[in-house]
């Protein structure tokens, strides 16, 4: 890993218009779904940041943002110190040579009436038009080899295949370009437990083989905890805690940090005790100061009154009141 970030969001906030029903019909006021607010990180080359939260909690729009597969609504993106956000549409294209994303689902990401190798060489015909039919040809065929799968699969079609095998045809598809960053998201949470270890050992050898560098959208804090070198934790839109795999897992800082780390069920049942208590709020109205506090164990007066800045202790950040010397 070098010191270079291959990836710099800096100040990310991405928000959605939304009809508000009634309200919308009536006087055409719009709401707004804070999905992603003033999130700054870095990734360097060659590292694994892994992406963890909840379900609605901002990780795939941040992880599309990074991509710029959609704009952010404020904010930039940086890959390799060149400023992207503003790229006119044909750089934009070029620049997805280099940076591509693997999805949750791969039935549904991979095109049902394309054969395998007809999807895989879909990338080389828009970033490699230099290749021949023969070169593109033979290129389909090392990148099946490359993610275990044999040659002759390319005129097979999605739905003869197995998750497993689908899954791998769509980290294949990412790599047809020669990338350099891949957004992972969820990839595997749609496969059966016994095929998960499988894709997720291939991801780790592609990535050391070819100095990838990724960012793992997950759920499932344990699988970060073991794959990434970092994990930044996402709450409703906002980075609350960031620091080494290590240092998250073994001491987390932020109270929800805690209680996802105890709602995996392999804590010590101290720690167990300190669970989530009911559901995320909306994305449309956050609640005030610290989002997390209508759910946190912890919280005080100054918690619903005052946002809590990312503070760090030299290792890892985080935001909560308790860990900058005050109150909450
Ligand atoms: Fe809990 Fe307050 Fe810290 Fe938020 S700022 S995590 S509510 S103690």
């Amino acid at each position: 890993m070098t010191d270079t970030p291959q990836l710099t969001l800096d100040a990310i906030s991405r928000h959605y218009p939304v009809k508000a029903g009634l309200l919308g019909a009536l006087g055409r006021k719009r709401l707004m779904v804070q999905a992603v607010s003033d999130v700054s990180l870095s990734i360097h080359k060659g590292e694994i940041l892994g992406l963890v939260g909840e379900s609605g909690s901002g990780k795939s729009t941040l992880g599309r943002v990074a991509l710029m597969l959609e704009a952010p609504s404020s904010g930039r993106v940086r890959f390799l110190g060149q400023d992207i956000t503003s790229l006119p549409r044909d750089a934009l294209i070029q620049h997805r040579r280099r940076a591509q994303m693997v999805f949750q689902d791969p039935q549904s990401s991979l095109n049902r009436s394309l054969s395998i190798g007809g999807s895989i060489e879909s990338p080389l015909l828009v970033h490699a038009k230099a290749l021949s039919r023969e070169q593109r040809r033979v290129r389909v065929g090392e990148l099946l080899d490359m993610v275990g799968l044999r040659a002759e699969m390319a005129g097979r079609y999605p739905h003869e295949l197995s998750g497993g095998q689908r899954q791998r045809v769509g980290i294949a598809r990412a790599l047809a370009v020669q990338s350099e960053f891949l957004v992972l998201d969820e990839p595997t949470s749609a496969l059966d437990v016994s095929i998960q270890a499988q894709v997720i050992n291939l991801l780790l050898s592609l990535q050391q083989s070819l100095s990838l560098t990724y960012l793992f959208i997950s759920h499932d804090l344990g699988l970060v905890r073991w794959l990434c070198d970092r994990i930044a934790v996402m709450y409703l839109g906002r980075i609350v805690e960031l620091g080494p795999a290590s240092q998250i897992w073994e001491q987390p800082r932020h109270p929800y940090t805690q209680a996802l780390l105890a709602a995996t069920g392999s804590r010590t049942e101290a720690k167990q005790r300190t669970l989530i208590s009911g559901e995320a709020p909306s994305a449309i109205s956050p609640p005030s100061g610290c989002a997390f506090h209508p759910r946190c164990a912890n919280a005080g007066p100054r918690c619903a009154r005052e946002r809590p800045s990312l503070f760090s202790n030299g290792q890892s950040q985080a935001a909560c009141h308790l860990l900058d010397g005050g109150t909450a």
